[in-house]
């Protein structure tokens, strides 16, 4: 069958990238389930995984590159793919549609969720069992069922953690833990993030990349996820 075909090529690719996370689900919630059946999405992990400590704005913008640069590869071979098995498929922009919105046409966070990659922090970013926040993502549209992941609904973070909200030097977080029915606007001031990290254009030439909200989050630090850290900090 075709689609078991398809799906067996692009498991094969990924097999060629064992650090990087996929997964498939419908998207019948989205505007594009008129044209596609499915979104892949994938979570590419920062290169290298910046904690607290190794921070710096320039090594995360560095590793945020490195992990762009390792993605596009990715994405150049599953057109390739999809192409010669002649699949519909269209690869969404990742730029948001305007300053003023900061929404992209098509959330990669939000397909991630759906898909079980990870759920949204209190940093309001994805956070992964494996890496924490420390991934980029993309996703291609497909016309084509696949064996879908399990939709996470309710936040991982610990209860009492508020790391990435009280690094935030602009007090752009709220604090409130995300669910499935959150408002990205319950969870940060993404105007004034926007706003803070544009001021560093003028002088060079591009955003602050800002990862503090981040880099801060004890989940994917170590390979240990954030409950079994705290385990092993309580019995030291
Ligand atoms: S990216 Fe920086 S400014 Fe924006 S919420 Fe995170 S810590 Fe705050
Ligand atoms: S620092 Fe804590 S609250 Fe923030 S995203 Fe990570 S686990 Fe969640």
């Amino acid at each position: 069958m075709v689609i078991n075909m398809i799906a067996s090529k692009l498991q094969q690719i990924f097999a060629d990238y064992s650090e990087v996370l996929y997964g498939y689900t419908d998207i019948s919630y989205s505007p594009f389930a008129k044209e596609y059946q499915s979104a892949l999405v994938f979570a590419v992990p920062y290169e290298p995984q910046l904690a607290f400590d190794d921070y710096t704005e320039q090594g995360f913008e560095d590793s945020i590159r490195n992990a762009r640069r390792e993605l596009e590869e990715i994405l150049r071979k599953l057109e390739g793919a999809l192409t010669e098995e002649a699949i519909k498929y269209d690869i969404p922009p990742v730029a948001q549609r305007n300053e003023e919105e900061l929404e992209a046409v098509f959330s990669f966070k939000y397909v991630a969720v759906n898909a079980g990659l990870g759920w949204i922090g209190r940093n309001d970013v994805l956070v992964t069992e494996r890496y924490g926040p420390r991934v980029r993502l993309s996703a291609v549209l497909i016309d084509a069922p696949f064996v879908y992941g399990s939709k996470m609904t309710e936040s991982r973070c610990p209860e009492g953690c508020t790391k990435c909200v009280d690094i935030c030097p602009h007090k752009a977080l709220t604090g409130r833990a995300w669910d499935i029915h959150s408002l990205r606007s319950e969870l940060i001031d993404y105007h004034l993030c926007n706003r803070k990290r544009s001021d560093y254009i003028e002088r060079h030439g591009r955003k602050n990349a800002c990862g503090l909200c981040m880099v801060v989050c004890p989940y994917g630090m170590e390979g240990l996820s954030a409950p079994q850290k705290a385990a092993e900090e309580e019995a030291e």
